[in-house]
């Protein structure tokens, strides 16, 4: 086309976009601040210009811990977290965290780099070829492409809406190498971008469901409210606390809604877990799926056939019946459910019956007391409980820390002997029960939140994520690691069982110093051998703010095989011989 001389002087003055400002600027428009990634091809652009607009970037040593912290991002804040990463193999160790989100109902956005369609349909061989849309698409919630500059407010705000709306979860947003340098002009760019209004819409339940729960739960000789991490994400907690407190009813709080109400809390009955579960009549699910973490509500765990009926809350209408069957299911978001509940009941609600409060009561007060001496025993080496009794003291005078949680033994012993007092202070493991959160989450919680964070660790664990000590150190961030050293996995006392040289499958080098990692990167590091020292070190971090990492050398004799779930590992019965050596 011919063009004049003026017309190339004002095409010459035509404010131009591209593709990775666009990005930038969808997400910024849609209030996400934080993106959590590793830099490469094709995105290392992507994240430095976030920078330079304004955005926190956050760097990691391997994808799947950036993943991990967009994923609790997502829990912390109910807005999608954002973790950002190269093609194919960056891909792929995101996608572990994106699947582990999905299945924890947190709301994340995976972003990668691919490679060229065009090279990748007809297989062709290009750098990091993968078609990452297709393998990303069963392990999460939604997933999308987009492949023009124009498209990319639309994919945004599809994926935002996608993440945070009816159930959260994780959603894939592939963007090819090509999009990011792609030039529009910028006015019509920034008409381009989507604000989603309103993101997460409340969800509001029908009068019919919420009047069949709550003549249910009135008639109930022995009521239980089980509390799950959908309750925690919900932020709903005025409701929830008044609805607890309105009802009398007992409750219990599964791992991640710990503190909801503290767990110091009268109606708390999580020290007399298996008597409330058996002998409950009318049990209210709020956020909390009947999956193997409750036994799939039923089996000996929840007493005879037919003796319970449940009432659930949940978001999720298919979540009803897939265990066993729901009396009242009530579909909405806890908030709206839990309001609607407490204007049904009125003021004339009735409590439950003496006698199933007090049968509790007695059976806490007794757990409790059995519990207490152990966590007194101030020996070396320490064993679990002497160790976590440190632990449990410096979170009561620090109720608003995070905790962070993983390991086998020191996972299943934190959360029962662990107080926690305020919502959303305890994030674990979850559904998966997956090894590998802990600096990744911690690592979020201190960015998301700016309060101090505990991780504690069994050493098995921390190993799969340890390398980020040195991202805890480069943003100084206020991060105490504590490591639960026992040597090994479960126990450090395996031997080889056929005499040879190499070490027992589940031994690690014994007496490691974990502690060195840290001092590597400029951080604090202490080995501790009695809980008294461990509490000392750990208040000493903690008030500090400095990231330090604890080494607690625990009794390697101490520990049990797969902690509290050694009934999901199956063992040989078969006797064999050893091999000649
Ligand atoms: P836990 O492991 O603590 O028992 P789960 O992850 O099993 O918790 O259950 C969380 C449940 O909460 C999921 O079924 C999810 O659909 C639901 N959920 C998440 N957010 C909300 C919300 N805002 N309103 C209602 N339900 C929600
Ligand atoms: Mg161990």
């Amino acid at each position: 086309m011919e063009t004049t001389a003026a017309s190339t002087g004002a095409e010459a003055e035509r404010e131009l976009t591209d593709g990775f400002h666009l990005v930038i600027d969808a997400l910024k428009l849609n209030g996400i601040t934080n993106i959590y990634g590793v830099p490469g091809i094709p995105i290392t652009d992507l994240g430095r210009l976030a920078q330079a607009e304004g955005m926190r970037v956050f760097s990691f040593r391997h994808e799947q811990n950036a993943g991990n912290a967009a994923a609790i991002a997502g829990f912390l804040t109910k807005k999608p977290g954002v973790c950002l990463t190269v093609s194919a193999p960056g891909f792929l160790n995101g996608l572990t965290a994106l699947a582990n989100a999905t299945t924890n109902c947190f709301p994340m956005i995976l972003i990668s780099g691919s490679s060229e369609r065009e090279i990748v349909d007809l297989q062709q061989g290009d750098y990091e070829e993968m078609d990452q849309l297709a393998i990303a698409k069963p392990l999460c919630k939604a997933a999308f492409r987009v492949l023009h500059a124009q498209d990319i407010g639309i994919g945004v705000a599809r994926a935002i809406r996608a993440a945070v709306s009816g159930r959260p979860g994780g959603v894939y947003l592939d963007l090819p190498a090509k999009l990011f340098s792609q030039v529009m002009d910028a006015e019509a760019g920034a008409q381009s971008l989507v604000k989603v209004i309103d993101p997460a819409p409340a969800q509001i339940p029908a009068p019919a469901a919420v009047k069949r729960a709550m003549e249910l739960l009135k008639d109930a000789k022995r009521p239980l409210i089980i509390l799950g991490k959908g309750a925690a994400y919900a932020q709903a907690d005025d409701e929830i606390r008044t609805f607890v407190e309105k009802s009398g009813i007992p409750y219990v709080a599964m791992s991640m809604a710990k503190g909801l109400l503290p767990d110091t809390h009268p109606q708390s009955a999580g020290a007399a877990r298996s008597l409330v579960l058996k002998d409950s009549d009318v049990v209210v699910l709020i956020g909390a799926r009947l999956n193997w973490l409750l036994s799939h509500g039923k089996g000996k765990q929840w007493g005879p056939v037919g003796s319970k009926k449940f009432i659930q809350v949940d978001i999720e209408p298919r979540e009803m019946d897939s265990n066993v069957e729901i009396a009242a299911p009530v579909v909405g978001d806890i908030g709206s459910c839990v309001s609607a509940f407490l204007q049904a009941m009125g003021s004339s609600f009735p409590t439950p019956p003496a006698d199933w409060i007090d049968t509790i009561k007695a059976k806490r007060d007794e757990n409790v007391a059995k519990m207490a001496s152990r966590l007194k025993k101030n020996s070396a080496p320490m064993d679990f409980h002497g160790a976590l009794g440190a632990l449990k003291e410096v979170v009561r005078q620090r109720p608003d820390a995070i905790l962070v949680n993983e390991g086998a033994n020191t996972l299943d012993l934190a959360r029962g002997v662990i107080d926690m007092y305020k919502p959303r202070k305890r994030l674990d493991v979850g559904t998966w029960g997956v090894m590998g959160i802990g600096m990744g989450f911690a690592v979020a919680a201190a960015v998301e939140t700016g309060l101090p964070v505990l991780a504690v660790e069994g050493d098995s664990a921390f190993g799969f994520s340890g390398m980020e000590v040195e991202t805890i150190c480069r943003y100084n961030l206020p991060v105490c690691i504590v490591v639960f050293n026992n040597n090994g996995i479960y126990r450090g006392t395996d031997t080889n069982p056929s005499g040879g040289p190499d070490a027992a499958t589940t031994v690690f080098v014994p007496g490691a110093r974990y502690d060195k990692m840290m001092e590597a990167f400029g951080g604090v590091g202490v080995t501790v051998t009695t809980p008294d020292e461990l509490y000392q070190a750990v208040s000493a971090a903690m008030d500090s703010g400095k990231p330090t990492l604890v080494n607690a050398m625990i009794d390697p004799k101490a520990g049990t095989e797969s902690g509290n779930i050694g009934s999901l590992n199956p063992q040989s019965v078969v006797k064999k011989k050893p091999a000649a050596a």
